[in-house]
């Protein structure tokens, strides 16, 4: 495995799902597929790859399926839900990413791993649930969560009423050592989807899922240390990170270093919950010794990798 550059690529939404599309099996085959085109497109470039990947339009629709479903069947809590998406979404990208090595001549093992990730019980994050999950509810059935459920239902941008919970730091995958293993055998890793399963350890050590979410990009700054990457690449679905993004006097950015990252970051140009954490999570991972970190779109993603799309990185 010597001379291939090690990465760890982190999958935004439209990997799997795009705007507007209605979720059916067919079309997540289909995205995946061209996912899949673009990670072997990597490997042909001489990358070593680790895959995590978002799961926010999956998981909404699982806990829809089972709130629609509650009168027959019980439903299922949130982490057991993280792991159902993990489950599906690792099962189709392991299937389409194996035909396009097949295609491609390469007899590499790709094998997802259902990921537990650890945070802290005294998080802040914990005190105010801020991510809104899930299907919209009315006023009437949010004051019954309340009172039955014990959620936190707050009215989403006057659209209607929204589960919101916790969104924790990530400590550490609990995975690890099975991740790096697998890693360092030469198989494509499919890890920490959604962010992995949030769970918090015991006063024994054991552990314990809870009812939050954990931000992918902030995951993938963790996974990447895991497996020694040099280089973190965040896909989405904007070539270039921008500074007054949507603005008539929008400017794309070719490369940063963490001190101006950091600047643009205080001076509000990155909308939270989305630019934000990447931004964040790209500043982490080279800080903590990463080489760099990229965020571009998929279409871009080689590329980028050579230096010649995308925002870039580095100390
Ligand atoms: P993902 O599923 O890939 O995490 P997000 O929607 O969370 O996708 O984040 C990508 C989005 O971030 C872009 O589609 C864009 O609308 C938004 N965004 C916010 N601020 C910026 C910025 N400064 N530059 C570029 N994109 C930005
Ligand atoms: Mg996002």
């Amino acid at each position: 495995m010597t001379g291939l550059k090690s990465m760890l690529v982190a999958l935004g939404g439209n990997a799997i799902l795009r705007h507007k599309e209605r979720g059916t099996a067919e079309e997540q085959f289909q995205n995946i597929g061209e996912t899949a085109k673009q990670m072997v497109g990597l490997i042909k470039d001489g990358y070593r790859i680790a895959l995590t990947h978002g799961n926010g339009p999956q998981v909404g629709d699982i806990l829809l399926k089972n709130e629609i479903a509650k009168a027959t069947l019980p439903p299922m809590p949130l982490d057991v839900c993280g792991a159902e998406s993990q489950g599906f979404i690792g099962y189709m990208l392991q299937q389409c990413i194996d035909v396009e090595l097949k295609l491609a001549g390469f007899d590499i093992p790709t094998q997802t791993i259902l990921t537990q990730t650890l945070v802290d019980k005294g998080d802040p994050a914990f005190e105010k649930p801020a991510k809104p999950i899930g299907p919209f509810y009315t006023a009437m059935e949010a004051s019954k969560l309340r009172e039955e459920k014990g959620w936190t239902v707050v009215n989403d941008s006057g659209r209607g009423y929204r589960r919101v919970v916790p969104s924790p730091r990530p400590i550490a995958m609990v995975e690890a050592r099975a991740i790096k293993d697998l890693y360092d055998h030469g198989f494509i890793v499919i890890a920490s989807g959604g962010g992995g399963i949030p769970v918090v350890s015991d006063k024994k050590g054991l552990l314990h899922g809870v009812e939050a979410v954990i931000d992918k990009d902030h995951s993938a700054a963790v996974f990447a240390k895991v497996i020694g990457a040099e280089t973190l690449l965040i896909l989405t679905d904007v070539e270039r990170v921008a500074l007054d993004y949507g603005r008539p006097n929008q400017q794309d950015i070719s490369e940063m270093d963490v001190e101006s990252a950091k600047r643009y970051m205080s001076d509000g140009h990155f909308a939270p919950g989305s630019m934000y954490p990447k931004v964040e999570s790209a500043v982490q991972f080279v800080e903590s010794g990463g080489k760099e970190a990229i965020i571009t779109s998929i279409e871009r993603c080689r590329d980028a990798a050579k230096g010649g799309a995308g925002t870039v990185i580095h100390g």
